[in-house]
């Protein structure tokens, strides 16, 4: 079996050939390389970042996200609102830091793309077989009560109450210890990011991985890409440091919703629909205080979950991140804010995401360097439906047995210390500059639609306007998901890997 390529193995200029090109080693990259080859295809999977391993993650958020994270974290979408949003650099995209919440995408929702996008093939009879076997060789289990703790049983103990159906989040781990550290990386070896579950599996199969390598511009003759040509990137710094070209048979565009627009409008791709589209699942949190501690930094970082008013565009969770992020959320200058930090193990951060409707953003690349020119309007209609689910939030964690709920929203009470105070949450409009609301799923920005008038790939992940380029991230859904993002990316993306095959 290869090894990884890393930094150092780079002394001058790469130059390389390949069958099949996969650009972006996250869930969608990881799925197409295994299955692949597996069936015998000279595979280059192509990252640019570099492997992480356990010496690399700390609970620190700033340190560990400044490197992982895409512009150190502090990557954000433009518009109404300022919302910030995380895309991972580094073998394993995504899956690295995120919760791991493994769901399959609703049959509304499916109903809905098939029917927006004109492809029937959008079906669960046409994905179950996908979704079935991501599921089993990804140990996708409910998160067990052993590892719940307090903070996700408070959840479900308030829905129960309210008489809202909750469940367990299924998540790809194994042996989880219940850290709660998901957020920063997973230290105990227990969640089955890409880069130790998928990566290796297809390099066992004869795959052969290169980090840290952005790949930049596609080069064509007509309709056929020819050559992809990049730079070594080195890790942290991020700088350029030598050139690359890669010739390819096929290349299959991994990179993310955020990045694949841009490699695309960099190498003259730039069709009516690439950038456009894009949709993201906004979120906002409150932080439920209980008289008796909570130790909310143990048990599975988002262990529960309602999906009872998933029909209307709301999902429910629980929610945990590093201290030092959450601290953002919380009121209070001076000693006021320490004596809110010294709470901390009393409180139960819950979330609320919704998949907007009316709301339209954009991805555009800058004239120079890689990262994205991000724009979201986020529409006041949908902003209207998530403070519904901040309502829903408060009654669940009133009936969990909160004694005081903290909503960090500008113009309403830091601080509500009874259920009559909180429903200000269910009467006040909330505006855009009100609000702290984040983003981390993100999607659409390279649609899949069968008439080339209306998106930028066909049912099988074909660019409309090229012969052997495909892409198969999360930019090809044709809406929301309503649901986690990325195993209904990964069904896609072992449709079209087997399709190539
Ligand atoms: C904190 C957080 C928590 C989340 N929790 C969940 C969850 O629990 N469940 C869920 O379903 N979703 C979750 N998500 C979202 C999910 O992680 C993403 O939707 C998913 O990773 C997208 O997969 P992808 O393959 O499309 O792209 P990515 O995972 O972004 O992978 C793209 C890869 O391509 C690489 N790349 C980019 N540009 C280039 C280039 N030019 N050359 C070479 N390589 C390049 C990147 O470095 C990256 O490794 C979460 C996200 C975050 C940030
Ligand atoms: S909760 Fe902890 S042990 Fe479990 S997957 Fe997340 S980081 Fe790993």
């Amino acid at each position: 079996m290869n090894a990884v390529s890393v930094y150092s193995d780079y002394k001058g200029k790469v130059s390389a050939s390949c069958d099949v090109l996969v650009i972006g080693s996250g869930p969608a990259g990881g799925v197409v390389a295994k299955i692949l080859a597996e069936a015998g295809r000279d595979v280059l999977l192509l990252e640019e970042g570099p492997p992480y391993g356990a010496k690399d993650l700390g609970q620190e958020a700033s340190d560990t996200l400044r490197r992982v994270v895409r512009e150190a974290g502090m990557r954000a979408a433009r518009g109404p609102t300022f919302m910030p949003t995380m895309q991972v650099i580094g073998l394993g995209g995504g899956t690295l830091i995120n919760s791991a919440i493994c769901m399959r995408a609703p049959d509304f929702v499916l109903d809905k793309w098939a029917e927006k996008s004109g492809i029937s093939a959008l079906s669960s009879e046409v994905l179950t077989p996908h979704f079935s076997e991501i599921e089993k060789f990804w140990n996708v289990e409910l998160t067990p009560d052993a590892v719940q703790g307090e903070r996700n049983l408070r959840f479900k103990k308030g829905c129960d109450a309210i008489g809202i159906s909750s469940q367990p989040t299924p998540r790809n781990v194994k042996n989880c210890k219940g850290s709660g550290e998901c957020f920063t990386g997973c230290r105990n070896g227990a969640k089955q990011s890409t880069d130790v579950s998928y990566v290796p599996a297809a390099m066992k199969a004869g795959a052969r991985v290169m980090t840290s390598i952005r790949a930049e511009r596609i080069v064509s003759d007509g309709k056929r890409a020819k050559t992809v040509i990049g730079s070594v990137v080195e890790p942290i710094t991020w700088r350029a440091t030598h050139e690359v070209e890669i010739e390819a048979k096929l290349v299959v565009l991994a990179a993310g919703c955020m990045a694949t627009p841009v490699i695309m409008q960099k190498s003259g791709m730039d069709g009516e629909w690439v950038g456009r589209d894009l949709g993201f699942h906004p979120g906002l949190a409150l932080m439920a205080l209980f008289e008796e501690p909570i130790h909310p930094w143990q048990g599975a970082t988002q262990g529960y979950q309602s999906l009872h008013y998933l029909k209307e565009g709301l999902k429910l969770e629980v929610l945990w991140a590093p201290p030092s992020v959450l601290a953002a959320r919380l009121p209070g200058v001076g000693h006021a804010f320490q004596a809110n930090l010294l709470d901390y193990k009393h409180m139960a951060p819950f979330d609320v995401i919704v998949a907007p409707e009316f709301s339209k953003g954009r991805v555009k690349a800058k004239r120079s360097g890689f990262d994205p020119d991000i724009y979201y309007a986020l529409d006041q209609r949908d902003i209207d439906r998530l403070m519904r689910g901040m309502g829903v939030l408060s009654d669940i964690a009133w009936a969990a047995g909160a004694r005081e709920v903290l909503p960090g929203l500008h113009g309403i009470p830091e601080r509500l210390r009874s259920r009559e105070e909180a429903q200000i949450l269910k009467t006040k409009q909330v505006k855009a500059t009100e609000m702290i609301t984040a983003a981390n799923h993100a999607f659409g920005t390279t649609r899949m639609a069968k008439d080339p008038k209306d998106g930028v790939v066909d049912e099988w992940g074909r660019v409309h306007a090229m012969d052997n380029v495909y892409i198969v991230d999360t930019g090809i859904f044709p809406g929301s998901p309503a649901v986690n993002p990325m195993l209904t990316a990964m069904a896609l993306a072992s449709r079209v890997a087997k399709h190539l095959a």
